[in-house]
């Protein structure tokens, strides 16, 4: 058996997660290739124009794994309790992958998280696993390993992080959902980008994500989907570390356009860019406003000098 890993969305935040659950399993997996222009324009093609450019870029990488796996596997995470709700296009998206590639040589398995239905991340996993053939207590001991290899992979991203705190030079810290700031197509550029102008880009998924889920009230009171408040607890984390912020968003993104409003509303003390991705072609546009951003943030701290 062999298990398709869409290189896009979630991926980014559960990437350790998945690939020790499923190798614990015993269970071989294969990953979509990193993402091209080929990748967007069938992610395009295979989605309608109001979806946001991520669960395109999605749709995409599931294409590209048709015919190189078994199944493909597409969580459905509807919530985490009653105060933890993500964007809805995550507890869609299993249905609308099955209902789009139905035609299509393509298989799919799920877990289905719903902490307001009592389906704890535990119990999803394990029905997961035993659904592939696997006892309960295979289940267990895999779900039980991934977490731990999950929570230390979080870790070495926030020391790694932490040492670039030490580093000279104008730090920037890179808002964003984990899935557009390390698609290698429209995130890593921006990245690459400002390492070329010589800035140090800090990330804001390298945090303890439990103490960002409480910090961002001192920014934002409400905040109802859990993946921006730890967006912004991020902010609140790094903001006396950084000279500046960009904001980074997929279009046309419902939470993320709300957020970032009340972000650049509430921090009037660091400069704040705010870049939107679209499946533009090229990158020459963004380029030229970072450069700028970068020039603003140096003449500023020259001047105070
Ligand atoms: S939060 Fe925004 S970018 Fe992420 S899946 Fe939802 S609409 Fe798309």
């Amino acid at each position: 058996m062999k298990i398709g890993i869409p290189r896009a969305l979630l991926y980014y935040r559960y990437d350790t997660l998945w690939k020790t659950f499923f190798r614990e399993l015993g269970i071989e997996t294969v990953l979509s290739p990193v993402t091209d222009k080929t990748i967007l324009d069938e992610g395009s093609l295979y989605s309608i124009d109001e979806n946001c450019l991520s669960s395109k870029l999605f749709f995409g990488h599931i294409a590209a794994l048709e015919g190189r796996c078994d199944a493909v596997f597409v969580p459905r995470i509807a919530n985490y309790g009653k105060d933890g709700i993500l964007c809805s296009r995550f507890e869609a998206l299993y249905d609308m992958a099955v209902n789009t590639f139905r035609d299509k040589d393509l298989h799919f398995v799920t877990c289905d998280i719903d902490l307001q239905q009592k389906k704890s991340e535990q119990k999803a996993y394990t029905a997961l696993a035993m659904e592939l053939g696997k006892t309960k207590a295979e289940a267990y001991k895999a779900y039980e390993t991934a977490k731990s290899a999950a929570a230390e992979s979080q870790q070495k991203k926030i020391q790694a992080q932490q040492q670039l705190l030490d580093k000279d030079g104008i730090k920037i810290l890179i808002v964003g959902h984990s899935y557009n700031l390390y698609d290698e197509y429209i995130g890593k550029p921006i990245i690459k980008n400002l390492h070329d102008l010589n800035a140090v880009p800090l990330l804001a998924d390298a945090v303890d994500l439990k103490q960002a889920r409480q910090d961002y009230t001192s920014i934002c009171r409400d905040v109802p989907w859990i993946m921006n408040r730890e967006l912004v607890g991020a902010i609140a984390q790094y903001h006396d570390a950084v000279d500046g912020i960009i904001l980074i968003t997929a279009f046309p993104c419902g939470p993320d356009s709300m957020l970032n409003e009340m972000i650049i509303r509430r921090i009037k003390d660091r400069p704040i860019l705010n870049l939107l991705l679209d499946s533009q072609d090229g990158n020459a546009g963004i380029e030229t406003r970072l450069e700028s951003f970068v020039d603003i943030i140096r003449f500023r701290k020259e001047a105070a000098i």
